[in-house]
Order: structure tokens, then C-alpha cells, then sequence
């Protein structure tokens, strides 16, 4: 594997428990130069034509996740985790290519077993950070990935087999945030990203989208659809 390494990091304070997927507007190197730049780094990138660059050791704390929430755990999550920067030009609205799915799949893989990384914790930072980031979008091969034992998916018959209908509920389980209302909506938002893209906007300018990640206003969470996937997957997430 190429190496680029970068200067931003620090020692963990914790054991690494979780895997954060990011995606990042620029087609290759140029995604670590501007990490560098923002004094922000991760364990990996992955450019638009599959290669994989190794950025930072993973015994180290890597800069990538920020002010984030996941599962009860609410400050540091840089510590336990590692992070994989995947290049979309389009920031995850479009799909990724083919060899980067095909890269992924074993450096996840690679990771989750190393680290004994639990199913519930494969997440992506708009899942963490729902309030502050897109990333890795609407198009990430969420399903594609837990076939191979990458993060969960869902039985849409599981739907019945919880019987709370409170959104906020719903997506606490799961283990987003859900201390603010606000929070909650940008939870629930978030979750449509992973599971329900067709409810999610597509912004053709990134710049835009990164600036304005929620838009003014959304009806989805009065769908039944909306409710029975996120009991489905609540249902996978508890399990
Ligand atoms: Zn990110």
C-alpha cells in the first residue's frame, strides 16, 4: 500500500471499538493535502481509480471525526476509531466506483476483525456528526457492505417485531443522537442518507451542500415507510 503520511495526529486514549467512513469531494492525493492543510488526517484514502494511501498508523488518534455522538459516547471518538476518507466528486451523492467498492470491502474486513469491531459501530460520519456532515452520502454501498459483514442492514419484516412508534426512540436505539430536538431531526435525516436515500436531496454544488446539509424543510417523518424501516433497523440494531 502507497503511504502519504500525515503530520496531524496524536497518541489514543482509548481501545479502538468503532469504524467511522467518510467521503471526500477530490478525486485523489489532493483529499490528503487538504486534510494536511485543515490540520485533520485519517488512517486511509481511497482516490476515485481504487488506490488505497495509508495516512496514518492505526495505532495512532487520527483528526476526523470531530464534535460527534455516537451510541452514548459523546466526546473523543477520534480515539476509539478509525477512519477511512473515500474520494466522490460528488460527495457520496453519486455512486462509487466499482474498485473502490472492491478496495473497501477488505480493508474494512481487515479492521473489523483486528479490532473485534461490533456491526453496530461501521458508521459513517454523517451518523455521528449528524447535525455538521453529508459524508459519505446518499449513494454509499451501505447493503453492498453488511452482505460482507460490514455494518447492518435490515429485514423489512423485522418492522413488526418492535412495537414503539417514537421516532426519537427508534433512532436512540440505533445509537444516533437524540438529546435535542434539533438533533433529533438531523438523526432522523441522517438515517434516511444510510437507509431511505430517495428522501434525501440531491445538491449538485458540494460546497453548498457541505454548508447546508439539512434542508429548510422535510415531511418524511410523517411516512409509514419512514417508521417501518427505522423499526426494522432498530430491531437489527438490538438485537
Ligand atoms: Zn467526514
Amino acid at each position: 500500500m502507497k503511504e502519504y503520511l500525515l503530520q496531524h495526529f496524536d497518541e489514543r486514549k482509548t481501545n479502538i471499538s468503532m469504524l467511522v467512513l467518510h467521503a471526500t469531494a477530490h478525486k485523489g492525493i489532493e483529499a490528503a493535502h487538504c486534510l494536511d492543510n485543515l490540520k485533520l488526517s485519517a488512517h486511509y484514502l481511497l482516490s476515485v481509480d481504487g488506490e488505497l494511501i495509508k495516512l496514518v498508523d492505526e495505532k495512532y488518534r487520527a483528526w476526523h471525526a470531530g464534535v460527534s455522538y455516537w451510541r452514548g459516547i459523546d466526546h473523543d471518538l477520534n480515539s476509539c476509531s478509525v477512519g477511512i476518507e473515500i474520494c466522490s466528486p460528488s460527495l457520496g451523492q453519486e455512486s462509487f466506483t466499482r474498485i473502490q467498492v472492491q478496495k473497501l470491502i477488505p480493508l474494512c474486513q481487515k479492521i473489523i476483525r483486528t479490532y473485534d469491531i461490533s456491526a453496530q459501530n461501521v458508521v459513517g460520519h454523517s451518523d455521528i456528526a449528524p447535525l455538521r456532515k453529508p459524508d459519505p452520502g446518499m449513494a454509499f454501498p451501505w447493503e453492498v457492505l453488511a452482505k460482507e459483514g460490514i455494518g447492518l442492514w435490515y429485514q423489512t419484516e423485522d418492522a413488526k417485531k418492535i412495537q414503539c412508534d417514537d421516532i426519537a426512540e427508534l433512532l436512540r436505539i440505533i445509537g444516533y443522537d437524540t438529546r435535542t430536538p434539533d438533533a433529533v431531526s438531523a438523526s432522523a435525516y441522517a438515517f434516511c442518507r444510510r437507509y431511505l436515500p430517495q428522501y434525501v436531496k440531491k445538491d449538485a454544488d458540494v460546497y453548498h451542500l457541505v454548508d447546508n446539509i439539512l434542508p429548510d424543510n422535510f415531511d418524511f417523518m410523517k411516512e409509514n415507510n419512514f417508521l417501518n424501516v427505522l423499526r426494522a433497523v432498530a430491531y437489527a440494531y438490538q438485537k
